[in-house]
């Protein structure tokens, strides 16, 4: 069977890089009724687009996975590892000037700066604030770089990138989370010219992404009634845990409304309001971009407040940026062994690598994925995965019902308490 661009929103499993919309005349990306981005696949689009899917379940061989797409972009990488791909070196650290205003270690900061400064490229494609909320955009003003730094958890597109990449003279390094990244790529394979236009990316490392519900029900939380706008995802407490951050946002009056996260429980591990295709993702460290960041979720790293980043170079120009940013004591950091990275997203990797062959049989997903993942899980640990993609999909439907946190709240109660038990139970056999 042929699959279509149709096919890939049709069953859900669409993350909305827009790396399609593209290969259309007409199409553009629209949310849908669950708070993502995808393609309007009401207008036509050129055959070849489903190549540049990252969900494409029918690959051509040489872009089959993420290790043939290694192959290709990475090929001089000194190390590889089954779990975290090709690398040159391993760092944990933070940026001396931007780690305050930044979401972890101000690391990809840095490195915008850098790539803009030394004329690596000549503009940035990056995620950034734009009337109240945040867009991929393009920016090259080196004077204001701390304008693109922070997370933004909220669906946000490529769609612009190769439509107006032409039209830009010079080079260009774009910003983006591993299925983006993997896009990316399959658009400079396919069009070669691209790859010298981009000769830099970098890599956020990714747990999954959130429906516009999850900010929906944050901005509700803190009280905000209605319209919200310049939402912050990680206020840091530099007095407390660096996974004690707050979120805050404006409400419609300019009045700032301010909430720790640790008051609404764990909204990453349980996969509440994140996008079905996240659970059908083997790449935890984005292994296509030339650096990869992450924060560095470790007990003596945690006690920061201000945040530490997780780094991983994987080509030579990478390296120096940041061998050369440490020589200048622009940062401060220590070159780690890969297993502390590893540990450091030791969550992430087992949810998303060891079970994704069990989760693609319970959900009948025809897409393939990298056969190094294929592992027998305990009975307890299938149960949590039950629960947790029960969680993911009653969140979004609750929400999309009710679009209020009570009511939320206590129709969420039982899913949650079933997923509680269920990790309760792994977490007793796993001893
Ligand atoms: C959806 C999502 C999920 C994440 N999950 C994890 C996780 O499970 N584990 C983990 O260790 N880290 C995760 N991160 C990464 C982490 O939040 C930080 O972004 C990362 O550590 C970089 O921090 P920094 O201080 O170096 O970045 P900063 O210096 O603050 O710069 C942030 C950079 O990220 C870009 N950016 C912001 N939002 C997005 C976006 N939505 N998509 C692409 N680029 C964006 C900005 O353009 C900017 O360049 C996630 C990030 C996102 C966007
Ligand atoms: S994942 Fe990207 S390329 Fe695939 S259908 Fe969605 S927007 Fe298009
Ligand atoms: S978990 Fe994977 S599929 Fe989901 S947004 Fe992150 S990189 Fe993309």
């Amino acid at each position: 069977m042929s699959f279509e661009i149709k096919d890939i929103v049709e069953e859900n499993m669409c993350i909305g890089c827009g790396l399609c919309v593209s290969e259309s005349q007409s199409s553009s990306m629209v949310w849908n009724e669950s708070g993502f981005l995808v393609p309007d696949t009401t207008k036509k689009f050129s055959e070849d687009a489903i190549k540049l899917c990252p969900f494409n379940p029918e690959p051509e061989a040489d872009v089959f996975d993420e290790d043939k797409l290694a192959n290709l972009y990475l090929p001089n990488s000194k190390n590889r590892d089954d779990r975290i791909g090709r690398y040159e070196s391993t760092y944990i650290g933070y940026s001396n000037q931007f780690r305050k205003t930044s979401s972890s270690g101000g690391i990809a900061t840095f490195i915008f700066e850098q790539l803009l400064e030394q004329k690596i490229v000549d503009h940035l494609f990056v995620v950034k604030e734009v009337a109240g909320t945040y867009k991929y955009q393009w920016f090259d003003n080196i004077k204001e770089i701390k304008n693109m730094s922070k997370t933004r958890y909220i669906p946000v597109t490529l769609e612009r990138l190769f439509r107006e990449i032409d039209g830009k003279e010079g080079k260009v390094a774009v910003s983006g989370v591993a299925c983006f990244v993997k896009a990316i790529r399959l658009k400079q394979y396919y069009y070669p010219q691209y790859r010298d236009k981009i000769p830099f990316i970098v890599g956020i490392i990714c747990g999954g992404f959130k429906s516009k519900f999850f900010t929906d029900y944050l901005t509700q939380k803190s009280g905000i009634e209605g319209d919200y706008k310049n939402q912050e995802y990680r206020i840091k407490d530099k007095d407390s845990l660096a996974s004690d951050y707050s979120f805050g946002a404006y409400d419609k009056n300019n009045n700032f409304h301010q909430l720790k996260m640790r008051n609404v429980g764990d909204m990453w591990g349980t996969g509440l309001f994140k996008a079905n295709a996240c659970d059908f993702c083997d790449d935890v460290t984005t292994e296509l971009a030339d650096i990869s960041l992450g924060d560095a979720w470790l007990p003596e790293y945690k006690k920061d407040g201000l945040g530490n980043s997780i780094i991983i170079t994987r080509n030579t120009i990478a390296n120096e940026l940041i061998e050369k940013g440490k020589l200048a004591n622009l940062l401060t950091i220590d070159v780690v062994s890969k297993e502390k990275i590893i540990q450091s997203q030791k969550g992430s990797f087992t949810h998303r690598q060891d079970s994704i062959f069990f989760r693609k049989k319970i959900a009948g997903v025809k897409l393939k994925k990298r056969i190094k993942f294929k592992k027998k899980i305990k009975l307890s640990y299938k149960l949590v995965q039950v629960s947790r993609r029960m969680v993911r999909r009653k969140s979004l439907a609750i929400w999309k019902l009710n679009k209020n946190a009570s009511i939320f709240n206590k129709k969420m109660k039982y899913y949650l308490f079933i997923l509680k038990v269920a990790t309760k139970i792994n977490h007793k056999i796993r001893k």
